[in-house]
């Protein structure tokens, strides 16, 4: 067999079939914003890897620190032992998030960080002898990862709740904000939430949330406002906040974090994607001191998880190099220049009679279709135009490197556009 024939026979990839008729490209090697295919052929690369390559692939800074821990170890387990990457990398993850998160937990994806999340939530009201507060208020067209705690605060239509719905968890949902970003919030909105707050607020743990860009449910940005009024309901029903900030952590919005654009921090915040620069999986779920503290005072006394590969010194030293690296640049520049790059470019896609909107923000940029696009046809075009674009749905979307230049961005564009000014004929 060779190469291609034993991937297409053995080997799941996300969401497919395993006799898929879909084609998936085999990479040789990844540089900069280019990845090089076995055949020979550069793709400039629209998707850092699913939110994570903020740097670019292969960077000769993040290279020589991961060598050199290699040298060192590249794993130690975290029962009863510490290392220096674990130590810099918290260092550096409390001084960069919002002022009242303190405590780390490490996990390797970013499911688990959910999964973590909403045990820490549990356990806390746990620990102040709220036992019935164990629900989770989660919006409409979230994705919170593929593990059965975070399907079940995943969107119920696109997290196929239907199919598990004998084991999934039932929590509580409400629709996705309708108020865009950039806008008042709605009074609906807000009516929905604190509606459900009232009702439910002595059995519920959490609201859970992506912070102002819904990723993988709908590629939707929402009011800032609405997070700012979700953040004090939470506090008058007694109610925790849990912001996911796997896809929208480490600049990817404008902001370092997203919940910056409102001004407010959560009790509970996930990390993970870009956070080590793309280079290693590793996640983080970070709380509060007096979060930390009712658990410690509750039974067990101890939080109850603890994986195997947590804290991995080499993802952790490739997160410390990506942080140092993200702030060491002029990143907030950079990404405001993609930002009005994107902007400019994508605007005219509003004309296309096929297109239904256009929405840009930071280096995020949507053209959600009127209808599903054909994946496999429009995937080819995308390739033979030298560009990685992976499309989901009616959504079409980059979300460049933040080292990518003004040229090959402008590339990006020009196919993305060109492509589907080609779908309309
Ligand atoms: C990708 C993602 C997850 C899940 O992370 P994995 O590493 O794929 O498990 C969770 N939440 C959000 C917002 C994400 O974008």
């Amino acid at each position: 067999m060779n190469d291609s024939s034993i991937d297409h026979h053995h080997i799941w990839h996300p969401y497919s079939a395993m006799n898929s008729p879909f084609p998936v490209y085999e990479v040789e090697s990844a540089e900069g914003v280019y990845l090089t295919l076995k055949d020979g052929r550069k793709l400039i690369d629209g998707m850092s890897s699913w939110w994570c390559m903020i740097h670019g692939y292969n960077h000769p800074t993040m290279n020589a620190a991961i060598e050199s821990q290699l040298k060192k170890m590249s794993h130690v387990m975290f029962g009863g032992l510490t290392h220096e990457p674990a130590i810099k990398l918290t260092e550096r993850l409390v001084k960069i998030t919002p002022e009242p998160l303190e405590k780390v937990f490490y996990s390797d994806s970013g499911s688990v960080a959910v999964e973590v999340a909403m045990k820490i939530a549990i356990q806390y009201w746990h620990g102040k002898a709220q036992t019935d507060k164990h629900k989770f208020i989660a919006l409409r067209s979230a994705y919170h990862g593929d593990t059965f705690a975070a399907m079940s605060v995943s969107d119920p239509e696109t997290g196929m709740h239907s199919l598990f719905n004998d084991v999934l968890i039932k929590q509580i949902f409400i629709d996705q904000p309708g108020s865009r970003f950039g806008e008042s919030c709605q009074q609906n909105d807000i009516n929905q939430l604190e509606s459900v707050l009232k009702n439910h607020g002595d059995d519920v743990a959490a609201l859970i949330m992506e912070p102002i860009v819904q990723g993988a449910g709908g590629m939707w940005f929402y009011s800032a406002d609405f997070l700012r009024q979700a953040k004090s309901l939470c506090e008058k029903y007694n109610v925790l906040l849990i912001l996911d900030e796997i896809a929208t952590g480490f600049g990817r919005t404008g902001k370092l974090f997203a919940c910056e654009h409102a001004n407010i921090s959560p009790d509970i915040m996930c990390v993970g994607k870009a956070l080590t620069g793309g280079y290693m999986t590793l996640a983080a779920t970070l709380t509060t001191q007096e979060i930390s503290d009712t658990i410690d005072q509750g039974e067990p006394g101890v939080f109850m998880h603890g994986p195997t590969f947590m804290a991995n010194p080499l993802a952790c030293t490739a997160a410390c190099s990506s942080i140092d690296l993200l702030l060491s640049s002029d990143w907030e520049n950079s990404i405001k220049q993609i930002e009005m790059q994107l902007s400019n470019g994508l605007e005219q896609c509003k004309e296309f009679q096929h297109v239904n909107d256009v929405r840009i923000l930071g280096a995020i940029g949507v053209v959600e279709m009127k209808q599903a696009v054909n994946m496999k046809t429009i995937t080819e075009k995308f390739v033979n135009a030298g560009v990685w674009i992976r499309p989901f749905g009616k959504l079409v979307y980059l979300m460049p490197p933040y080292t990518i230049s003004a040229q090959e961005l402008d590339t990006l564009i020009q196919a993305l556009v060109l492509v589907l000014k080609e779908q309309q004929q």
